[in-house]
């Protein structure tokens, strides 16, 4: 897959060299769109709906942090029909049981969209890394997360791919760990620099008020 053709594809493509100025993993930035999104979405609609119950029947429920989310944000409780989805989960795995299947592997579709957004950054990042003015902006950039890091080399084409995605990265870490050491960064700068540099260093997004990625590796959430 390439990341010209459609307008999506064009849109998300310009967006990429935007985010790459942010001093933040445009992979966590763009994830953590797509899981906001997801999660406002089931926060809000109406769960009678046969496409939605089916959906959330066959992945056996969402996961232990993504129903926590959802229950948030729906003040605690999910109401008589979504009681009744949860009911209709039960009878599943009790289902599952009967059937001797005591490991069933189910993704939480919320984890499922985040993965799909993961890998379709990643696809344009690749192609980007092939076009020299978007090369040189990756280059100058803060890179990616440790993570986001780790999928990558592990999805790049070719092996240009993974040195160049480990070089930046290799000279971003460096350039940070000499901001914050000493007196390079003022005590002003100094808050946003910090979370910005533990953002990079274990994934997730540095500003206050959004909600922190997952805290295990993209490639485990992937395979849970
Ligand atoms: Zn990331
Ligand atoms: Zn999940």
């Amino acid at each position: 897959m390439t990341a010209s053709g459609s307008d999506r594809e064009d849109f998300l493509e310009a967006e990429l060299t935007v985010l790459l100025g942010k001093h933040e993993c445009p992979v966590c930035i763009l994830a953590n769109e797509t899981e906001q999104a997801v999660l406002s979405w089931l926060a809000t609609t109406n769960i009678r709906e046969e496409t939605t119950i089916t959906k959330l029947v066959k992945a056996r429920g969402l996961c232990r942090r993504h129903w926590g989310e959802v229950l948030r944000r729906r003040g605690g409780d999910l109401g008589a029909s979504g009681s009744r989805v949860v009911s209709r989960i039960a009878e599943a795995a009790a289902a599952d049981l009967g059937a001797g299947d005591v490991t069933r592997h189910s993704e939480c579709p919320v984890c499922a969209s985040i993965a799909r957004r993961e890998g379709s950054v990643l696809e344009m990042l690749f192609a980007a890394l092939n076009e020299p003015h978007k090369l040189a902006a990756y280059r100058s950039s803060s890179g990616l997360c440790r993570p986001h890091l780790a999928l990558a080399v592990e999805l790049a084409p070719e092996a240009r791919s993974r040195q160049i995605l480990i070089e930046t990265q290799r000279r971003a870490f460096l350039a940070l760990a000499k901001r914050l050491d000493g007196r390079a960064t003022d005590a002003h700068n100094r808050p946003l620099a910090i979370r910005r540099a533990i953002a990079l260093l274990v994934g997730g997004r540095c500003e206050e008020e959004s909600t922190p990625n997952d805290h295990r590796s993209p490639t485990a959430r992937r395979r849970a």
